[in-house]
């Protein structure tokens, strides 16, 4: 094998760092990690902006860990992430980084689990904090948080972050630390709010911006399928009992939806579990869990799975619902074809969707590749060939 291209080594890394990375399998830098990392170790603000499922995580938490003082035990480094599903996982992907800096102490902390759970983290003195916004914020208020020796922020998803819902928390975390922090944001999508805060609050940032290319770009076959009310759901079982996918993401756009879709499901025999926000934490944990490891294989889940989620082997996304943003289109359909290994995205296209179809498309800049069920109710491409040979 030749050697690899931007290999990790190249960088000024600990021994501690450059062996978890050999553990975890990496051995070159993903491009918005060869941008990122070098500028962030040298203590610049930066906003990043590459496409899902290209190694952001890695790009802030390895100069974030190389930045830590594993002798001062307060709070030194926040992630802010939109939701809890993805603030857990940060903190898996950080803890395997740190698997060889037995000293480092990673807290992730969500709305939804108990104050006094996370109270005893606290107390073990984590230098890094992951967490959902409205938590962190609690927990400062109430005292149990210290900001006052925060020296790098982040980010994750910033345009979510600074979404309504969510920036008032945000800003008020920010104005808490001290305005010596370094300050850097990461998202596959960017917005209006992104660039506001980041005029307000960052220092000199760096912009970095990595397009999709041929190279980078999550490889993902889209497929649109004409579908109405009545046929949907058998249109949905079609692709499901294709036999092709062995773990499927369906995404609805209620809670609702989804937790019907699911018992519906679960009644003819199929093996899924619904992720949505009505669902309670600790078995929403459990479910996401589940499914990364392989136990079940299709998840039935609401936009709170759309962001960031990292599930190794997602070989199909299923829009059953169209997303009402157009982010959203491209953060579902993201959860395939991670890590360059080759994903497809069906949506379910109904006669009222068109319209928000063709903005998607726009949006998107990508043309998806049309199938049709024939009169015998056989899905087939363009040219009239049968899409799956099995049935
Ligand atoms: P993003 O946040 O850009 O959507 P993630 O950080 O979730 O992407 O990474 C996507 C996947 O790629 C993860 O499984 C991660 O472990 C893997 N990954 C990260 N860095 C590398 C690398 N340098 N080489 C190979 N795989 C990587
Ligand atoms: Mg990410």
């Amino acid at each position: 094998m030749s050697e690899s291209v931007n290999p990790f080594s190249s960088l000024d890394l600990s021994p501690e760092i450059l062996d978890a990375l050999k553990k975890m399998g990496f051995s070159s830098m993903t491009p918005v990690q060869q941008q990122t990392i070098p500028l962030m170790m040298e203590g610049h603000d930066i906003i990043a902006i590459a496409p899902t499922g290209t190694g952001k995580t890695l790009a802030f938490g390895i100069p974030m860990l190389e930045y830590i003082s594993l002798k001062d035990s307060r709070v030194q480094e926040i992630v802010l992430a939109p939701t809890r599903e993805l603030a857990v996982q940060i903190g898996e992907e950080l803890t395997r980084l740190a698997a060889f800096i037995p000293e480092l102490r990673i807290c992730v902390l969500y709305g939804g689990q108990p104050i006094a759970r996370q109270l005893d983290k606290l107390k073990k003195h984590p230098q890094v904090v992951i967490a959902t916004p409205g938590r962190l914020l609690d927990h400062f208020q109430r005292g149990t948080l210290r900001l006052n020796a925060v020296h790098t922020l982040v980010l994750d998803e910033a345009d979510e972050m600074l979404d309504m819902g969510f920036i008032k928390d945000v800003t008020r975390i920010i104005d808490a630390i001290p305005p010596t922090r370094q300050f850097v944001m990461f998202s596959a999508t960017t917005n209006q709010d992104v660039m506001t805060i980041s005029w307000k609050y960052q220092h000199d940032p760096v912009d970095i911006t990595i397009e999709a290319t041929e190279e980078n770009k999550p490889q993902i076959t889209q497929y649109v399928i004409p579908a109405d009310r009545d046929n949907k759901y058998s249109r949905l079982l079609y692709l499901l009992d294709s036999d092709e996918y062995k773990r499927v993401m369906i995404f609805t756009n209620t809670k609702d939806m989804a937790h019907r879709l699911n018992e519906r499901l679960h009644k003819e025999g199929y093996a899924s579990e619904a992720l949505h926000g009505n669902i309670p934490q600790n078995k929403r944990s459990q479910v996401m869990n589940d499914f990364k490891k392989g136990r079940f294989p299709i998840l039935v889940c609401t936009d709170v799975a759309a962001r960031g989620i990292d599930v190794f082997d997602v070989e199909a996304v299923i829009n059953y619902d169209l997303p009402n943003e157009n982010e959203y289109y491209l953060h579902r359909i993201g959860r395939t074809g991670r890590a360059k290994r080759h994903g497809v995205a069906f949506t379910l296209m109904t006669f009222q969707d068109s319209v928000r179809m063709d903005e998607i498309l726009k949006y998107m800049q990508s043309t998806p590749i049309k199938l049709h069920f024939d009169e015998h109710e056989i899905l087939r491409d363009e040219e009239g060939t049968p899409f799956f040979d099995s049935i």
